[in-house]
């Protein structure tokens, strides 16, 4: 039942039971509080949401505010606020990546140990004219241009200089010398099957960045571990980057979870509804007087009109 006391109206799209595998599942839903949350969110929500409570399992929230600058207190409120509107209960309390800093460091540092990690000094600028000059620079699964490399190259004399003098930098994966240690690693997505892990897909990704000593990638390995996430839920976009997760966890010594990369919803266009959009918030439709109910039966064509995922092509 929902806060308001209505029945949660069944979403016919995310028909995922038969894929799921007779466990109960920890899921969670994890937004990042820099905007209220929109009809995207309250899918992905209720994706997590159901798969929980459809096998029995539980259904977590955690809050990414690793980035100072974006996240605010008030977003991160409102969003437990929303969920509660919806109806989607969660259990236990939220967790707050921001709240969790010495995890990441112990990751990190165990990274450093294995040796496959370096620091990149580089500027957004410098690698933008890096990237220039490479001329053949390796392309991203949406055609964006990869960083080149550049600092893997540096004389250990230069780093330890540099890291000296205080320049900032930021850590990244050597992904080629950790898929040495690794060897040929796979992935199990409830739509696309038996993966082959691609971590080099998205370069030599950044693990702790220079203003705050860890990044999406790295925070989200560890925290759905520690909290025994065992069905990793989300939209289709987050695709690619499971092939680093999946390194990194190899790396760290992690369970691996099974993934659920779902659709993503559109707006009336068909373009993906994000914030930087102006998609309708929940907010804005409940003081219109929208109920959940409505929510639930506005997302139903949406989810129902899910395309397959074939995963080779990236959904
Ligand atoms: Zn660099």
């Amino acid at each position: 039942m929902s806060a308001g006391g209505e029945p949660i109206v069944a979403l016919r799209g995310p028909d995922f039971v038969p894929l799921l595998d007779g466990r109960p599942h920890v899921t969670r839903f994890a937004p990042s509080p820099t905007g209220y949350l929109h009809l995207g969110h309250a899918y992905a929500a209720r994706f997590a949401h159901d798969a929980a409570r459809l096998t029995g399992g539980r259904f977590l929230v955690r809050l990414e505010d690793l980035d100072p600058q974006r996240c605010r207190p008030e977003f991160a409120g409102a969003i437990v606020e929303d969920l509660r509107w919806l109806g989607l209960r969660f259990d236990g309390v939220v967790v707050r990546q921001s709240e969790r800093m010495a995890l990441y460091r112990q990751a990190l540092d165990r990274l450093r140990g294995l040796g496959v990690l370096y620091p990149c000094f580089c500027t957004r600028k410098q690698v933008r004219e890096e990237i220039a000059e490479a001329g053949a620079a390796p392309h991203g699964p949406s055609g964006e241009r990869l960083y080149p490399g550049t600092c893997r190259h540096l004389p250990e004399t230069e780093r330890t200089a540099r890291i000296a003098r205080g320049e900032p930098y930021a850590w990244r994966l050597d992904v080629a010398r950790a898929l040495d240690l690794t060897g040929p690693l796979t992935w199990y997505d409830c739509r696309a099957g038996w993966v082959e892990a691609d971590p080099g897909v998205l370069g030599d990704v950044v693990l702790a960045r220079k203003d705050v000593p860890a990044s999406y990638h790295l925070a989200v390995t560890v925290d759905d571990a520690a909290q025994g996430v065992t069905l990793v839920t989300r939209g289709e976009d987050l695709f690619h980057a499971t092939h680093v997760h999946r390194l990194l966890q190899a790396l760290l010594g992690l369970p691996v979870p099974r993934w659920y990369h779902h659709n993503l919803i559109g707006d009336r266009d068909g373009r993906r509804m994000a914030k930087r959009t102006g998609a309708l918030t929940l907010r804005h439709l409940r003081a219109r007087g929208t109920t959940p109910t409505q929510i639930w039966r506005m997302l139903e064509p949406a989810a129902a009109a899910t395309p397959a995922c074939t995963g080779s092509a990236g959904c």
